[in-house]
């Protein structure tokens, strides 16, 4: 069958292995099977401080990264959330129907509110609202994301049963579809997810050169507890089975046996991701030199969206009463 698949990511920062295992490298095998719409998020990306003059830099870049990891704009629809103004329509109507206890539920808005605390909007807390209307506007059925964006997944699930009910049915409930590397955690605190937004060490760019991608690679948390593999070690462990399976199990036999030496398993995790980088970045490279067809692609991408999102909406406004 063919699915509606929808996803998004925010131009917040250099892309790294978490999105690139989590989220990205799953979008580029679904394009051959189904209908794959996949959005730069930028007003997503407004809830935390920015430069704004960084803003369209950070979006070429972000495109940059998807395009070289090989989503294909002849197969699926690639565009910015800004350029098609049904996201923010939905969202408003969308706000009317969500009880704001379930909002205060969000880990990520939690988590995020912790870490900018002198800036918790009203968009940081209703980011879910306007997530919702992203993925139902194109009334996908599928959202494949890391396990961070699960409860997100599952508020727009609440949010198309209460307006079907409301309103009368006409969004699918849709589903998360998770790799088996759902989340992976920061270098330098596996307590934490690997995040764009949190600093250098925590993360390894998809873009990061050599030398960095070794630097930081060793330098990751790996303490052990009571013989057991530590966070930073099973995170180690993910990464390396995620990239390499025949890999890991050499280590994983040195590991029960007590005799893996964590120097030798952090040399293979970086040798590892730099060969997997190497294509991807070679390919951004040749793509960069190219920055208009980017743009092009980007406008083309939201023509074709736009189109299903105003359907979507005159839908909605009969639905709602509202014409
Ligand atoms: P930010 O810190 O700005 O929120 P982010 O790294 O969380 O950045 P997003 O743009 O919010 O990136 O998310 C893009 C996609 O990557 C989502 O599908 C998200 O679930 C996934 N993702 C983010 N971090 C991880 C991770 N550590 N492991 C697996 N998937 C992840
Ligand atoms: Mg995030």
């Amino acid at each position: 069958m063919k699915n509606l698949i929808f996803s998004g990511m925010q131009p917040t920062g250099a892309l790294h292995l978490g999105n690139y295992l989590g989220a990205l490298k799953q979008w580029v095998g679904l394009q051959d099977q189904h209908n794959c719409v996949f959005c730069i998020v930028d007003y997503h990306a407004m809830t935390i401080p920015y430069e704004p003059k960084d803003m369209a830099g950070r979006i070429c870049e972000l495109a940059l990264d998807w395009l070289a990891a090989g989503i294909d704009p002849e197969k699926s629809t690639v565009f910015i959330q800004s350029h098609v103004p049904e996201h923010t329509e939905l969202a408003w109507i969308f706000n009317t129907i969500t009880p704001l206890g379930e909002l205060e539920r969000m880990t990520q808005f939690k988590e995020k509110s912790e870490q900018h605390k002198q800036n918790v909007n009203a968009g940081l807390f209703t980011y879910p609202i306007l997530q919702a209307a992203d993925i139902l506007l194109y009334k996908a059925n599928l959202v494949p994301v890391g396990e961070d964006q699960v409860q997100h997944v599952e508020l727009t699930r609440d949010i198309a049963r209460k307006f079907n009910k409301t309103f009368g049915g006409m969004f699918p409930e849709a589903k998360p579809l998770l790799t088996k590397t759902a989340r992976i955690m920061s270098l330098a605190d596996p307590a934490k997810k690997m995040s764009k937004s949190l600093s250098e060490k925590h993360y390894v760019a998809l873009t990061d050169d050599e030398n960095t991608v070794r630097k930081k690679v060793r330098a990751a948390v790996t303490d052990t507890k009571g013989g057991a593999k530590s966070p930073g070690v099973m995170n180690l462990f993910a990464i390396l089975e995620a990239l390499d399976e025949t890999i890991v199990k050499g280590f994983e036999a040195e590991q029960k046996k007590g005799t893996l030496k964590y120097s030798d398993l952090k040399d293979v995790v970086a040798n590892t991701i730099i060969s997997h980088l190497k294509p991807f970045q070679e390919r951004r490279r040749e793509l960069g030199k190219e920055r208009g067809k980017i743009a092009k692609i980007l406008i083309d991408g939201a023509d074709r969206a736009r189109k299903i999102a105003q359907a979507t909406m005159q839908e909605v406004r009969e639905k709602i009463g509202v014409q």
